[in-house]
């Protein structure tokens, strides 16, 4: 009988929860709470991945304390804050789990929709997204954007980028390995789970507001974030410089012969000083903005040919390769100033 239950702890997959946290003292221990009950439930044997993207408040403390009261606790600590992208990829390298579900600290994705991820993984899906129906407590702005973002990335690239989506979902292991895989310092994560493949399906949530805190998104970071999804997933733009510069040539080739025939019937009083620098501004503008395109990707081509490492970890220069997992591991004890917060 105890042999029996042994074998069964031995056969029962593994799912690691991994979850970048940038500054989330305030959420951590109501995140933890309901992660746990949700843990608690599943049939599988779980442990939760903390990256710490360099936070600056008591969050690695919380993350200790919690790990007093909860073998199930890992963490990764990065040398700083290096984004949540970067943050997310470390936690996946150091995820050693059949699945791995990547889950948000601030209570936006609700961790009670895990089993029904995991439910889907065991019907064979590599990938199981969770697409967000409603965004309850963000402006109808920042709704209006986000729209607009995603119809227009789905249009540019090759890549079917699913609509609504976080990076709210659970990973296979053989999912994990192929994102892993893919060193590039531009990461736009949405992007690079479509990009490889395999059997993916959504599954339909409401998407809560912040539980506590503040988010780290405001506009320019968001203008920047889908500068980079655009970058990092199509070349359109260069292309759409070709057909604007082919367009405005056309143009000004069909005004010019315009202007020549109306000399020879009307003669040529030399008016035009202002549509002389209409045209002359107009195409200035193009170009630069034409170089300007160029740019974007050129600074990204600079980055990307530096080879560096996409992260470093606290303690160790050691960077998991993403061919072969590295481990998480045990935090230290806490010295009991936030043990408080987490009882
Ligand atoms: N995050 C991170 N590094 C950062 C910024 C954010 O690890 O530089 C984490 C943050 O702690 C949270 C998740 O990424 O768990 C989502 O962040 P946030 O809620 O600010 O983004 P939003 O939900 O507004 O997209
Ligand atoms: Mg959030």
């Amino acid at each position: 009988m105890q042999l029996n239950e042994l074998e069964q702890a031995r056969l029962r997959k593994t799912l690691a929860v991994v979850v970048p946290v940038f500054n989330e003292q305030a959420v951590l221990p109501a995140f933890h709470a309901r992660m746990t009950a949700v843990l608690d439930g599943l049939d599988l044997s779980s442990h939760v991945i903390y990256v710490n993207d360099g936070s600056t408040d008591d969050t690695l403390e919380i993350i200790r304390c919690l790990a007093e009261g909860d073998a199930r606790v890992m963490l990764v600590d990065l040398s700083r804050n290096f984004g949540k992208e970067i943050a997310l990829t470390a936690g996946l390298d150091h995820a050693d789990a059949d699945a791995v579900v990547v889950i948000d600290a601030d209570l936006q994705d609700p961790p009670e929709l895990i089993p029904e991820l995991v439910a889907h993984w065991r019907d064979g899906y590599d990938v199981v997204y969770a697409r967000r129906t409603s965004r309850d407590g963000e402006s109808a702005a920042k709704r209006l954007t986000a729209f607009l973002f995603y119809r227009l990335i789905g249009k540019m690239s090759r890549v079917r980028i699913p609509e609504d989506t976080g990076d709210f979902r659970l990973l296979s292991r053989r999912a994990v390995r192929a994102v892993c895989s893919m060193r590039e310092q531009h990461r736009f994560m949405k992007g690079l789970f479509a990009w490889i493949g395999y059997p993916q399906v959504a599954v339909p949530y409401r998407r809560a507001p912040r539980h506590a805190g503040a988010t780290k998104w405001n506009y320019w970071r968001l203008w920047n974030f889908a500068l980079e999804g655009i970058t990092s997933f199509t070349s359109v733009p260069l292309k759409a410089a070709t057909y604007v510069g082919l367009a405005s040539a056309l143009g000004a080739f069909g005004y010019g012969l315009y202007i020549v025939l109306r000399t020879l019937m009307f003669g040529n009083p030399v008016p035009g000083y202002p549509s002389l620098l209409t045209a002359v501004m107009f195409l200035g503008g193009l170009q630069l903005l034409g170089i300007g395109i160029i740019g974007e990707y050129l600074a990204r081509m600079f980055n990307e040919s530096k080879r560096r490492p996409l992260y470093f970890l606290k303690d160790g220069l050691h960077e998991a390769s993403g061919f072969g997992p590295g481990t998480a591991v045990r935090p230290e004890p806490c010295a009991g100033t936030a043990a408080k917060a987490v009882s």
